[in-house]
């Protein structure tokens, strides 16, 4: 593993901003620009690993922020490995410099021509570090907003001095913790359209663009117009082509930089959390970086890991794979037979083949092949090459490193299922590609020249291969696999579940049919009723479902989408959802410490569905229904991301079909739904996990007329320090009572009217884990509200 750090030296006796002419900035000293927003000094950074590297810099980074952040660097892509005697002073010329002191050598320098000036250098507020005239301040000689680094400051330009011809843009730095210069650049578009553009360095071809400026923003950015929390400029006269920006709010501390992950991205430190809050990026998908991933990867923009080696080759570098700078890409764990034996002749390299795929860029096309086979012998006659593909008659083949291959997206309706890469490998990788689901080795048999006999050995061999899959994977009988996600036949589907004949339950959106694939792997399949959504935004809200994996939620197998049908495949569960358990059976079939541990679980799954998804998701339906249990009784939650899937129909039945006091936040019905919402859901079955009863139905009407409605006697009783007549009377007393009254508090707390008054899932978890206390929870007045004016029925 490796280990970094930056350190940068706070013990400062030198609170100014400026250095005159014969003074010195010492390894150990810096300037603060006047508002106190900037430091400049000099920095280090090591990285750990077999042997200790330290290099040294002089930066400027954010004064305020207490997570070392630069956002300038002078010696980027010249480090200084020892600090002793290291000092920034200016020299006898006016220029300033990094000097070391005991051998007399210049490290760096502002290199300005100039005769010898008496200058002075100042950090001013916003950042700039500028070399001045010391007798005329407003003569700039050198600035740093001259030469950025990767952030883009507010106040400084991006773009041109058409008199000078000076460029200003930006560099992304080399990986997560080496400032030098890296390989994606931020600049002015050079063929003169007024827009910015990122690239590749030094590259004419963009992989996002800003769209052209139209006075007000740039046309690809709408979100900089109106709200924006910074005001624009592009200014395109005589003498200077450039944009810029400026805060709206002043005390507001933003960074927008180049990130070493090709994006640009914007930055707001946010105080209270004492972290930097991502509030922009472009591309908004990583896969539309170029060569993200490096050689011979594929990148998958879903996924959580979205890059990932093809089959057959291993990371090169780990050490800076970790460090976000995959330029290394992955290496051939056995190198091709064509290589070694520097034969063509007889090679007995394999394809490998890689489904759903968009096809790298720029490949060779051959003409003189006809079909599929011809296509491959071509790519094997010659030992640079490295993949071919075939389809439409059209056969297209790849030299030596490819870069860009992508998975496809479901939502990608030009092309909706991809195209298959065929990728040479050698034959000692067949053995173990084999194994994998996701491609398979293609056994050529060809001699020299498209050969009679080979031919017919490929057909034979395809035959083989299609006979084999269609005797083991039978209900995939014309599906596809893709994302890791089948694309059922809805023919498939009928034969999978005897016609839907196992109904498993009915919901608001469709009933679920149990069912098995290759008469052993059960799968529970949702049928929605009618068409909810076009095929196109069904298959990408399904991909993205597909996308969200955690132990504690019920995984997508699949989906089926014909015509107007549109089915969900999910993984079966064999102990069913945990209304089944608290409400329909006679015994305590859970026990207490399961109980807790369901708690626990459902309370990680939504963590996770709020957090640590790329998109938060809100679940909007949690219900016992909607929880189901592993043969362990381990929870997993169903019916994530249906809000998104289903769109109004899912809260049009949502809140008026079921809209009582059920699971439902007071703020959901009104129509807003926040993480939240969630979290009001979460306690009231925290409280029938507790009590075993509905809360609806379990009003206590010991002794009075009216009802009162169970959670607000829970949380009463919870005051009274009364929890035992709240536990389910099945479970005879067999209750850790600490457990139960956290439980109950943490219960009572997330159902509170007002959602900042209620924990976050994340805190939800740390709560029942034992990590964090909590207070007693003040009784929720909405739901008093509801139950009535009886304060006296339950005792
Ligand atoms: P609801 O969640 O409103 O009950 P659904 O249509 O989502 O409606 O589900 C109906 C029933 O099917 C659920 O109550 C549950 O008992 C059962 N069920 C759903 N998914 C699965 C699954 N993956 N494994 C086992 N049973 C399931
Ligand atoms: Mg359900």
């Amino acid at each position: 593993m490796v280990i970094y750090s930056f350190i940068f030296h706070k013990t400062s006796s030198y609170a100014t901003d400026t250095i005159l002419a014969g003074q010195a900035l010492a390894v150990n000293d810096k300037l603060i620009s006047k508002n106190g927003r900037y430091a400049l000094g000099f920095f280090e950074t090591s990285r750990k690993s077999s042997k200790s590297t330290t290099n040294w810099y002089l930066g400027i980074w954010f004064n305020t922020v207490p997570k070392f952040t630069s956002a300038w660097v002078a010696n980027r892509d010249r480090p200084i490995k020892n600090s002793t005697s290291l000092a920034l002073t200016i020299s006898h010329d006016g220029n300033l410099i990094i000097l070391n002191q005991s051998t007399e050598s210049i490290i760096w320098s502002t290199q300005v021509k100039m005769a010898k000036n008496s200058t002075t250098a100042m950090l001013q507020s916003d950042g700039n570090f500028i070399l001045a005239n010391s007798s005329n301040s407003s003569q700039v000689l050198w600035q740093s907003f001259d030469h950025p680094t990767d952030t883009f400051f507010p106040g400084a330009k991006l773009g041109w001095n058409k008199v000078t011809g000076l460029n200003r843009r930006l560099v992304s730095s080399k990986n997560l913790i080496n400032p030098a210069s890296g390989v994606y650049c931020t600049e002015l578009d050079p063929s003169g359209v007024n827009q910015f553009w990122l690239a590749p360095l030094n590259s004419s071809v963009p992989y996002w663009s800003s769209g052209k400026w139209n006075g007000e923003y740039f046309a690809s950015i709408p979100e900089m117009a109106g709200k924006a929390v910074f005001n624009s400029k592009f200014v395109d006269n005589d003498q200077e082509k450039y944009y810029t920006y400026n805060l709206k709010d002043e005390n507001m501390i933003s960074w927008q930089v180049q990130d070493v992950s090709g994006q640009s991205k914007l930055f707001i430190w946010i105080k209270g959390s004492q972290e930097w809050v991502m509030i922009y990026r472009q591309p908004k998908d990583l896969c539309d970086v170029y060569a993200i991933c490096g050689p011979f990867t594929i990148c998958n923009g879903n996924a959580l890991t979205y890059c990932n080696c093809i089959e057959g080759f291993t990371i090169t570098s780990p050490e800076d794979w970790d460090l976000e700078d995959r330029t290394g890409g992955c290496s051939r764990n056995t190198p091709l037979d064509c290589i070694r034996n520097k034969s063509t002749t007889h090679t007995t390299d394999k394809f490998y083949s890689v489904p759903c795929v968009k096809l790298p860029q720029n490949p060779r096309k051959v003409k003189a092949a006809a079909n599929t086979s011809m296509c491959a012998q071509v790519c094997l006659n010659r030992c640079s090459c490295t993949a071919y593909s075939f389809s439409d008659g059209r056969c297209l083949i790849w030299h030596n490193e490819m870069l860009n291959i992508r998975t496809v997206q479901f939502s990608d309706t030009t092309n909706s299922t991809g195209e298959t890469l065929y990728l040479r490998i050698s034959a000692k990788e067949v053995q173990s590609s084999k194994n994998n689901r996701r491609g398979i080795v293609i056994e050529v048999v060809i001699g020299t020249g498209v050969s009679v006999l080979g031919l017919l050995a490929l057909i034979l061999a395809l035959m083989i291969w299609r006979n084999k899959k269609k005797s083991s994977d039978r209900i995939l009988n014309g599906s596809q696999v893709c994302n890791g996600l089948i694309a059922f036949k809805y023919n498939d589907l009928q034969g999978a579940t005897k016609r839907f004949e196992d109904n498993l339950g009915a919901g608001s959106f469709g009933s679920v049919f149990k069912g098995f694939i290759d008469d052993s792997i059960a799968i529970a399949v949702k049928r929605l009723d009618g068409a909810y959504q076009g095929e196109k935004q069904f298959r990408a809200e399904v991909s993205s479902i597909g996308a969200v994996q955690h132990i504690n939620l019920v995984k997508l197998v699949g989906f089926c989408c014909e015509g107007s049908k549109r089915l969900l495949v999910y993984e079966y569960m064999s102990n069913r959802s945990l209304d089944v358990h608290l409400f329909r059976s006679n015994s305590a079939m859970v026990n207490w410490t399961a109980r807790y541990q369901i708690a626990l679980g459902v309370a990680r799954g939504l963590t996770y569905l709020h957090e640590s998804c790329r998109d938060c998701i809100i679940h909007c339906d949690i219900k016992p229904e909607n929880i189901l249990l592993d043969a362990s009784f381990h929870p997993k939650i169903a019916d994530f991301g249906m809000a998104k899937l289903l769109g109004r129909n899912f809260s049009r039945v949502v809140t008026t079909m079921r809209g009582t006091a059920g699971y439902l936040a007071p703020e959901w019905i009104a129509g807003v739904a926040t993480p939240k919402v969630d979290v009001y859901s979460y306690g009231m079955v925290l409280l029938e996990i507790i009590s075993g009863k509905r809360n609806s139905n379990a009003s206590c009407s010991s002794g009075g007329d009216l009802d009162i409605y169970f959670p607000v006697h829970a949380a009463r009783k919870l005051l009274e320090g009364d929890m035992r007549s709240l536990v389910d009377q099945r479970l005879h007393g067999d209750v850790n009572l600490d457990e139960a009254e956290l439980a109950c508090k943490v219960a009572c707390w997330c159902i509170q009217d007002d959602d900042l008054d209620r924990p976050t899932m994340g805190q939800v978890v740390q709560i029942l884990e034992g990590l964090v206390e909590i207070r007693m929870p003040p009784i929720p007045r909405l739901l008093q509200a509801m139950a009535g004016t009886s304060h006296s029925v339950c005792s």
